[in-house]
């Protein structure tokens, strides 16, 4: 029986990036210095350290400068406020992003809206979600925008397909609906109070899974030639005792009813990468008049 087509994310990200270096080395000379993208990290959640160390890495490899911050999780909310608002008045950072999630106690929504909306490299300040909801320009989160920029590439058809996405994050699961909205799909968003989630997942010709719980999305839970999309990152134990990371989705048997899946890991993660790292050169641009 046939499977189904993977969506390397990696390989288009690897091209994404590749375009940036480029775009970079051409703007450099005219601006007079690079993009600068400021990471900040507060504490030692070990993925959080993991994310950041790949974000940093990937901007060297484009030429973005890494501008960021690595905070113990001692530090005070004032603190991280006074922070975030000298990178607001920083010229040469164009990029701001929090890791997120803070190490309890401190307020990652507070702190989201102190970044300057321009700044604002993970799209999440409300004044780029009120864009997002109202379809004008501006920073858009980079899951979501990672997740359209795929489908676009492969020229899967959105327009009048049936999208549900489960999950309704601020994060991934809202601003993702609003995207395949946009683009007139009609969307579903299924979460955790929605009963019959197998009934409504089975009547999706594109679904994106923004659950956080490993292999939940069954194939019998896909109808036959969807487009699935896998965002969820999860690090579970198989039956050998060896430790690796699985999506939201039950990839191998999936893959068999299918007819597009985003692997995990390379498929949404890497493009979320990139879609950082051309938030980072949109503003760049933009803060420039170029
Ligand atoms: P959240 O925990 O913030 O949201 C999870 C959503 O899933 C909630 O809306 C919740 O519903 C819903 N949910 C939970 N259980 C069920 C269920 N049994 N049935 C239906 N819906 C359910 O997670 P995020 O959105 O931040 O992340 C989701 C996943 O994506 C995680 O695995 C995360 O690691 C991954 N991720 C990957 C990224 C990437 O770069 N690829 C980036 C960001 C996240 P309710 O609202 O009702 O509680």
């Amino acid at each position: 029986s046939s499977t189904a087509k993977i969506l390397d994310g990696k390989a288009l990200a690897e091209q994404i990036q590749t375009q940036l270096r480029q775009e970079i080395e051409q703007l450099q000379p005219q601006i007079g210095r690079p993009p600068g993208l400021a990471v900040v990290m507060v504490g030692d959640n070990p993925a959080s350290a993991a994310y950041v160390r790949n974000k940093e890495r990937s901007c060297a490899h484009v030429g973005i400068a890494s501008l960021g911050k690595h905070l113990p999780s001692t530090t005070s909310q004032t603190e991280l406020a006074e922070l975030i608002q000298s990178l607001n008045q920083n010229e040469t950072v164009d990029g701001i992003l929090v890791q997120l999630p803070l190490p309890a106690g401190l307020d990652a929504d507070s702190l989201l809206q102190t970044i300057a909306p321009e700044k604002d490299a993970d799209g999440l300040h409300p004044i780029n979600l009120g864009h997002l909801v109202r379809g004008e320009p501006g920073l858009r989160s980079c899951t979501p925008a990672g997740v359209m920029r795929l489908l676009e590439h492969e020229k899967i058809e959105i327009a009048g397909k049936h999208a549900v996405v489960v999950g309704r994050s601020i994060l991934v699961g809202k601003p993702v609906a609003l995207m395949l909205l946009e683009a007139n799909a009609t969307v579903t968003i299924a979460h955790s109070r929605s009963p019959n989630l197998a009934e409504i997942t089975r009547s999706a010709d594109i679904l994106v899974a923004a659950v956080g719980r490993p292999q939940m999305i069954t194939q019998d839970m896909v109808k036959p030639q969807a487009v699935v999309i896998d965002v969820g990152i999860n690090r579970i134990t198989d039956d050998s005792g060896k430790s690796r990371l699985v999506g939201d989705v039950d990839f191998e048997n999936v893959r068999r009813v299918a007819e597009y899946i985003t692997p995990v890991p390379g498929g949404i993660g890497p493009m979320t990468v990139a879609m950082l790292l051309e938030n980072t050169v949109l503003s760049y641009k933009n803060r420039h008049q170029v």
